[in-house]
Protein backbone atom coordinates (compact mmCIF):
# COMPACT_ATOMS: atom_id res chain seq x y z
CA UNK A 1 0.00 0.00 0.00
CA UNK A 2 2.61 2.28 0.91
CA UNK A 3 4.76 2.05 -2.14
CA UNK A 4 1.40 2.61 -4.01
CA UNK A 5 1.58 6.21 -2.62
CA UNK A 6 5.24 6.44 -3.39
CA UNK A 7 4.91 5.86 -6.62
CA UNK A 8 2.10 8.86 -7.03
CA UNK A 9 4.46 11.20 -4.87
CA UNK A 10 6.45 10.55 -7.50
CA UNK A 11 4.56 10.89 -10.51
CA UNK A 12 3.74 14.30 -9.15
CA UNK A 13 6.92 15.65 -9.48
CA UNK A 14 6.72 15.82 -13.28
CA UNK A 15 3.10 18.24 -12.48
CA UNK A 16 3.71 21.94 -12.27
CA UNK A 17 0.02 22.60 -12.89
CA UNK A 18 -0.70 25.52 -10.13
CA UNK A 19 -2.36 25.00 -6.85
CA UNK A 20 -6.24 25.39 -6.61
CA UNK A 21 -8.75 26.56 -3.70
CA UNK A 22 -8.26 22.60 -2.84
CA UNK A 23 -4.77 22.61 -1.84
CA UNK A 24 -6.06 25.61 0.16
CA UNK A 25 -8.91 23.40 2.05
CA UNK A 26 -6.54 20.56 2.33
CA UNK A 27 -3.93 23.09 4.56
CA UNK A 28 -7.46 24.14 6.29
CA UNK A 29 -6.10 27.35 5.12
CA UNK A 30 -10.00 28.25 4.28
CA UNK A 31 -12.54 26.58 6.33
CA UNK A 32 -14.71 23.59 4.75
CA UNK A 33 -17.32 21.14 6.10
CA UNK A 34 -15.48 17.45 6.32
CA UNK A 35 -17.26 15.04 6.28
CA UNK A 36 -14.56 12.18 5.52
CA UNK A 37 -11.05 12.32 6.03
CA UNK A 38 -8.58 9.17 5.83
CA UNK A 39 -4.68 8.89 4.86
CA UNK A 40 -5.55 9.16 0.73
CA UNK A 41 -9.07 11.43 0.35
CA UNK A 42 -10.43 14.51 2.11
CA UNK A 43 -14.52 14.66 1.70
CA UNK A 44 -16.23 17.82 2.34
CA UNK A 45 -19.56 19.54 1.55
CA UNK A 46 -19.67 21.61 -1.80
CA UNK A 47 -20.32 25.34 -1.26
CA UNK A 48 -22.60 25.75 -4.12
CA UNK A 49 -25.14 22.35 -3.56
CA UNK A 50 -26.90 21.19 -6.56
CA UNK A 51 -28.81 18.73 -4.21
CA UNK A 52 -29.55 18.24 -0.12
CA UNK A 53 -26.67 16.33 -0.10
CA UNK A 54 -23.57 17.41 -1.92
CA UNK A 55 -19.78 16.03 -1.36
CA UNK A 56 -16.78 16.66 -2.88
CA UNK A 57 -14.46 13.48 -2.19
CA UNK A 58 -10.29 14.53 -3.50
CA UNK A 59 -7.80 12.67 -3.85
CA UNK A 60 -5.17 14.50 -0.74
CA UNK A 61 -2.16 14.45 -3.14
CA UNK A 62 -3.29 15.74 -6.53
CA UNK A 63 -0.14 15.74 -8.56
CA UNK A 64 -0.56 14.04 -11.51
CA UNK A 65 -4.23 13.70 -11.06
CA UNK A 66 -5.70 17.37 -12.16
CA UNK A 67 -8.12 15.67 -14.43
CA UNK A 68 -8.85 12.14 -14.55
CA UNK A 69 -7.95 11.91 -18.01
CA UNK A 70 -4.25 12.09 -16.53
CA UNK A 71 -4.77 8.71 -14.54
CA UNK A 72 -3.05 5.73 -14.64
CA UNK A 73 -2.36 2.58 -13.29
CA UNK A 74 -0.02 4.16 -10.30
CA UNK A 75 -3.35 5.86 -9.28
CA UNK A 76 -5.61 2.89 -9.30
CA UNK A 77 -5.29 2.64 -5.28
CA UNK A 78 -6.01 6.40 -5.00
CA UNK A 79 -9.06 6.35 -7.76
CA UNK A 80 -10.45 2.98 -5.32
CA UNK A 81 -10.17 5.07 -1.83
CA UNK A 82 -12.51 7.92 -3.60
CA UNK A 83 -14.86 5.14 -4.30
CA UNK A 84 -14.82 3.91 -1.26
CA UNK A 85 -15.02 7.21 0.58
CA UNK A 86 -18.26 7.68 -1.32
CA UNK A 87 -19.65 4.09 -0.43
CA UNK A 88 -19.13 5.38 3.18
CA UNK A 89 -20.21 8.39 3.09
CA UNK A 90 -23.31 7.55 1.09
CA UNK A 91 -24.37 5.29 4.39
CA UNK A 92 -23.62 7.87 6.39
CA UNK A 93 -25.89 10.07 5.28
CA UNK A 94 -28.63 7.64 4.71
CA UNK A 95 -28.64 7.87 1.08
CA UNK A 96 -31.82 6.09 -0.69
CA UNK A 97 -30.08 6.83 -4.05
CA UNK A 98 -27.18 8.88 -5.44
CA UNK A 99 -24.97 9.91 -8.01
CA UNK A 100 -21.13 10.09 -8.23
CA UNK A 101 -19.70 12.80 -11.17
CA UNK A 102 -16.33 13.59 -12.29
CA UNK A 103 -16.47 15.87 -14.51
CA UNK A 104 -13.29 16.73 -16.64
CA UNK A 105 -12.07 19.70 -18.81
CA UNK A 106 -13.71 22.56 -20.06
CA UNK A 107 -15.88 20.60 -22.16
CA UNK A 108 -16.77 18.35 -19.29
CA UNK A 109 -17.99 21.15 -16.90
CA UNK A 110 -14.75 21.33 -14.99
CA UNK A 111 -14.02 24.66 -13.17
CA UNK A 112 -10.96 22.89 -10.26
CA UNK A 113 -7.97 21.29 -11.86
CA UNK A 114 -8.02 19.19 -8.80
CA UNK A 115 -9.70 15.52 -9.16
CA UNK A 116 -12.78 15.54 -8.07
CA UNK A 117 -15.77 13.42 -7.33
CA UNK A 118 -19.16 15.21 -6.55
CA UNK A 119 -21.29 12.73 -4.83
CA UNK A 120 -24.95 14.02 -5.13
CA UNK A 121 -27.57 12.89 -3.46
CA UNK A 122 -31.32 13.52 -1.47
CA UNK A 123 -33.44 14.05 -4.08
CA UNK A 124 -34.28 12.06 -7.23
CA UNK A 125 -31.75 12.39 -10.16
CA UNK A 126 -32.37 12.81 -13.91
CA UNK A 127 -31.20 11.76 -16.95
CA UNK A 128 -29.76 12.50 -18.98
CA UNK A 129 -27.58 14.83 -16.89
CA UNK A 130 -27.35 18.30 -18.48
P1 LIG B 1 -16.27 21.17 -11.05
O1 LIG B 1 -17.15 22.11 -11.82
O2 LIG B 1 -16.55 19.73 -11.31
O3 LIG B 1 -14.81 21.54 -11.21
O4 LIG B 1 -16.66 21.37 -9.54
C1 LIG B 1 -16.07 22.31 -8.70
C2 LIG B 1 -16.96 22.39 -7.49
O5 LIG B 1 -16.22 22.97 -6.44
C3 LIG B 1 -18.21 23.22 -7.70
O6 LIG B 1 -19.36 22.41 -7.46
C4 LIG B 1 -18.06 24.33 -6.65
O7 LIG B 1 -19.29 24.69 -6.07
C5 LIG B 1 -17.12 23.71 -5.66
N1 LIG B 1 -16.31 24.64 -4.88
C6 LIG B 1 -15.55 25.65 -5.35
N2 LIG B 1 -14.94 26.27 -4.34
C7 LIG B 1 -15.31 25.62 -3.20
C8 LIG B 1 -14.99 25.82 -1.81
O8 LIG B 1 -14.25 26.71 -1.41
N3 LIG B 1 -15.59 24.94 -0.94
C9 LIG B 1 -16.42 23.95 -1.35
N4 LIG B 1 -16.73 23.75 -2.63
C10 LIG B 1 -16.19 24.58 -3.55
Amino acid sequence: ERGRWDTILHAGARDAAPETIFDRILRKEIPSTVVHEDAYVLAFRDINPVAPSHVLIIPKVREGLTQLRFATADHAFVLGKMLEAAAKIAADEKLEGFRLVINDGPKGGQEVYHLHMHLIGGRTMKWPPG
